[in-house]
Parts: C-alpha cells; structure tokens; sequence
C-alpha cells in the first residue's frame, strides 16, 4: 500500500529529503471532477524527483509523495489553517494559484471527503516522515530535514513581481540552528547569476513549521525554487535540459552542505 503512497529511502546520514508536492496520481474518477484549467495540474511542483535525482548516489534520505497535490495538499495542516494571512491555497485546494477553480460546478468535496483524504493520503506521508525523522535523530542525535519545492515565478495572485529563484524558508529562523541555515545560504549564494532570498514570500510551510524544532534536535528548512530555472512555466509544463543541467551543481553543493554540516557538528 505505501509504495502506492509515497517512494522511500532510508538515510544513511542524518540528512532527510521531503517532495511532498511532484506527485501527479489522481485515484479513479478524480480527473473528470476537474475544470479544464485544472486538469494539466498546473500547480505541481514539476519534474523535481529528476531534478533531484542525484540524491540516490548520496547517503541523504528521501521521501516522494505520488498523489497530486489537488488530492491533498502534504504541506498544509490537516485542520486546513491557512499557511499565510493574504492569499493561500487550501489543504484540498478549490482554487488554482491564480484563483482559477479546480472543479467543475458541484464537483468539490465536501467535509466528509476532505476527512477521507486527509485519512488515506496525508496520515501516511506524515507518520512516514515522522518515523524517519524519530530513526535518524535516534541513531545519530539530530536530524536535518529539507523540503524540496518550485513554482511559477510569477503568479500576482499570490505574490507582487518576478520571485527569486532561490527562496529559502527557515520559518524565520524558528526552524534550524543559524549555522545550519548560514550552511545553506553560503551555498546558494555560490550560485553565480541567480537570485535568492531567505524568509521572503516564503518562510516554510506546514512541514517546516512542524518538524522545526531545533531544540528537539530537529531542523528544517524548506526550498521554494522558481521554476524558470531548469523547466518551461507554462504548458505543458516541459523540463528544459540545458537550464536543469546548469542549476543542478548547485543544489548538489546545497545538499552537500547540509550533510557535511551534519557531519562536522560537535
Ligand atoms: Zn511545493
């Protein structure tokens, strides 16, 4: 049953990969609920398991989500509290980033349904990434969490002008131990020629808030990526090689750093 949930791999150091939004699994009968502008699920974090498919030849963990995030949404509270004060969307969002709507007239679920999926799709992913969290603290003292994202940079709905390319969200610095996050930051600004902030639009959303715990020995950090950077951010969505092959060394230098600050901590 989970391998139809979420794909696992056990860390070997104590560094920890959640992709809670690439997936692109609707269960049966959900694809035809579906407005025309929602169908090609165009709020999905495109293409990032290969972007970041180097992590298989490292010791970091991973945890993919296959469900859409239309199902469900794995980075939003299961009471469904909003993530930000302005414009958001939903733990089973009604409305496109750009306020379009999902489904079709009387199509949307109602509480019993949101329950269900909350049950059947969001339960798992979660008791996953807090049982391997739990593992990796247990075996070597602290865990480093990284969430994995990308969007559309540019989307006025929900934030003004171009987004930088690289926004990385500590929940303003609740979330991580500062030398960590200056681990990070000092890796991305490495990356010549490309934008980046740290707690700007995005400052982490619920899986960062939660796991975040730095006194508990958990850290996390989120990366929100504009999409522009390695794929086309209209339809159909394509993954654009050159542009990938260029970001890509940089996100191995992010990741590296996160395991080497791992492995140097006292
Ligand atoms: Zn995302």
């Amino acid at each position: 049953m989970s391998a139809e949930l979420y794909d696992f791999r056990p860390a070997r150091c104590p560094v920890l990969v959640s992709i809670p939004h690439a997936g692109t699994m609707l269960p049966p009968g959900f694809a035809a609920r579906l407005t025309d502008a929602a169908a090609g699920l165009p709020d999905t974090d495109w293409h990032l398991p290969q972007l970041y498919d180097f992590l298989a030849e490292m010791p970091v963990g991973l945890i993919r989500a296959r469900v859409s995030r239309f199902v469900v949404d794995l980075n939003r509270a299961p009471d469904d509290t909003p993530l930000y004060a302005g414009a958001t969307t939903g733990l089973c969002p009604d409305t496109l980033f750009d306020g379009e709507p999902v489904y079709r007239d009387g199509m949307a679920p109602d509480a019993a349904e949101v329950a269900a999926r909350v049950e059947t799709w969001w339960k798992p992913y979660h008791a996953k990434l807090r049982e391997e969290l739990d593992r990796i603290r247990a075996t070597f003292g602290f865990a480093v969490l990284f969430d994995a994202h990308s969007i559309r940079g540019d989307i006025p709905r929900l934030f003004e002008g171009r987004l930088p390319d690289f926004n990385l969200g500590t929940n303003r610095g609740a979330a991580a131990a500062p030398d960590l996050v200056a681990a990070a930051e000092s890796a991305l600004s490495a990356a010549c020629g490309y934008t980046r902030i740290t707690d700007g639009r995005f400052v982490g959303g619920y899986i960062t808030r939660t796991y975040g715990r730095p006194a508990d020995n958990l850290h996390a950090l989120q990366l929100e990526m504009a999409q522009s950077t390695y794929m086309e951010e209209t339809p159909p969505f394509a993954w654009n090689d050159l542009r990938a092959g260029l970001l890509r060394p940089h996100l191995v230098r992010l990741i590296s750093a996160l395991v080497d600050w791992s492995a140097n901590r006292p």
